[in-house]
């Protein structure tokens, strides 16, 4: 039997994809193999959103071509759509996919011999069509990641995806909703809806939203929960969380990438939203959904980012309390407005700042932790962790384990919350 590896870098999206061309790949007779094993094909799917990303994308394909000289190697994903020739020029790449065309993947492999070198990469911003990725089972997961859409046309100042990825397309809801079901008869209760730019569902098509979509899930037998991934504040509003707040599946989970708490330096970044605008967001919420946990994404040191502007930021971070943080550095990438910007800000000071802002949102996250202590709360298990301790996620997402010789994968139980240690929130089955 042939053997083919895969490696994904990036986001759920990316991940999700992957999981999908495995699953090609399986039904073409192939067994998936670990990328560290010796495979007759390699497919990296890989993220630009960084240079990092790109570095560590090529890192991958130098191990792949050691783990076997004579084995295939395809290159997919955003740093594959935005620098194509780049990546084929990497010592032993065959194949470079961007991001559309991957259903085709195992013939597009099965064409090459270990010699062969193809650029198959299309403009992306010509894409008006969702290209059709299925998945009926994931290999190791307890939840489900369903992609819903593709592309994103905001142009954010410091942002690669709209040019890796395209304008939006949104997939079709009864595909959506087949696959839920297809899943949902696999054992499968959460479903995790994520894009690149989730809040655009069904900009692009007449007949349906994103509020739509989740009502219509929340309908669907089989389902017990339903959560979204990173959501834009562009296009959310008191309407769309009116529209929402009947969904009874619906985690009370929302992470809603704010950025910067500076109106300056949102509109520099080309986000276009306000301050205000997200406190009035995330007020709607908190109101709608008991218990609700916002987590956010927050960049320091943007070009032009000056000492009072970062205080706007600080200031607002505290005001707003958020359950978690994702807290990046900006990072210059080519081809973007913001990397020809002037006023670039001293490393030092970026990562100054950065720490500062893991300071407010990690005492943030602990207040909201210790305030469930003493609460039961519903858990969905899903894995074994360190000695003798099941691992599981409440919705609104606390990650919490218990002690127990129980195997608890997959099962909802619920649990008494009684110590936070380490961000990790420890219980006892109730
Ligand atoms: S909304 Fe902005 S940050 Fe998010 S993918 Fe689109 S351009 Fe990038």
């Amino acid at each position: 039997m042939k053997k083919a590896a895969f490696y994904t870098l990036g986001c759920k999206v990316n991940q999700y994809e992957t999981e999908a061309m495995e699953e090609l790949f399986r039904n073409a007779g192939y067994e998936i193999v670990p990328f560290s094993e010796a495979s007759d094909v390699y497919v990296i799917n890989t993220c630009s959103v960084t240079s990092m990303g790109d570095s560590k994308s090529r890192r991958m394909i130098r191990r792949a071509r050691k783990n076997n000289h004579e084995a295939v190697i395809a290159v997919t994903g955003c740093y594959a759509q935005t620098a194509p020739e780049e990546v084929l020029a990497v010592e032993g790449v065959n194949l470079v996919i961007g991001n559309q065309g991957r259903k085709d993947i195992v013939a597009k492999v099965e064409a090459l011999n270990g010699y062969d070198k193809i650029n198959d990469v299309y403009d992306i911003m010509q894409t008006r069509e969702f290209e059709e990725l299925n998945i009926t089972h994931y290999e190791h997961r307890t939840r489900a990641f369903i992609k819903i859409q593709d592309g994103c046309s905001q142009f954010c100042s410091y942002c690669i995806i709209p040019y890796a990825r395209g304008p939006v397309r949104s997939r079709r809801e009864q595909d959506i909703i087949a696959e839920i079901q297809e899943l949902a008869k696999n054992g499968y209760t959460e479903f995790i809806l994520t894009g690149i730019h989730v809040a655009a569902y069904g900009h692009d098509l007449e007949c349906t939203s994103l509020a739509q979509l989740i009502n219509s899930i929340d309908k669907l037998e089989g389902v017990k929960r339903i959560r979204l991934s990173s959501i834009e504040p562009m296009t959310l509003n008191r309407k769309f969380i009116d529209d929402i707040s009947s969904a009874e599946k619906l985690c009370p989970h929302f992470h809603v990438a704010l950025q910067s708490g500076c109106d300056a330096t949102l509109k520099r970044m080309n986000r276009h939203y306000t301050t205000a605008q997200f406190k009035d967001i995330v007020d709607g919420l908190r109101e709608a959904f008991h218990d609700a946990a916002i987590t956010t994404d927050i960049m320091t040191g943007f070009p032009g980012e000056t000492d009072e502007e970062f205080t706007e930021t600080e200031n607002f971070v505290k005001e707003i309390g958020f359950a978690d943080a994702h807290v990046f550095q900006y990072s210059k990438r080519n081809g973007t407005p913001a990397a020809k910007r002037k006023e670039q800000i001293d490393p030092k000071v970026k990562e100054a700042r950065s720490k500062r802002i893991i300071e407010i949102t990690q005492k943030s996250r602990n207040d909201f932790l210790n305030i469930h202590l003493g609460q039961t709360s519903e858990v969905l298990f899903e894995q074994r962790v360190n000695d003798g301790y099941f691992e599981g996620k409440t919705a609104n997402y606390i990650t919490v384990q218990v002690k127990t010789n129980e195997e608890l994968h997959g099962q909802y139980r619920n649990v008494k919350l009684m110590d936070v240690k380490d961000n990790i929130m420890y219980g006892e089955l109730a």
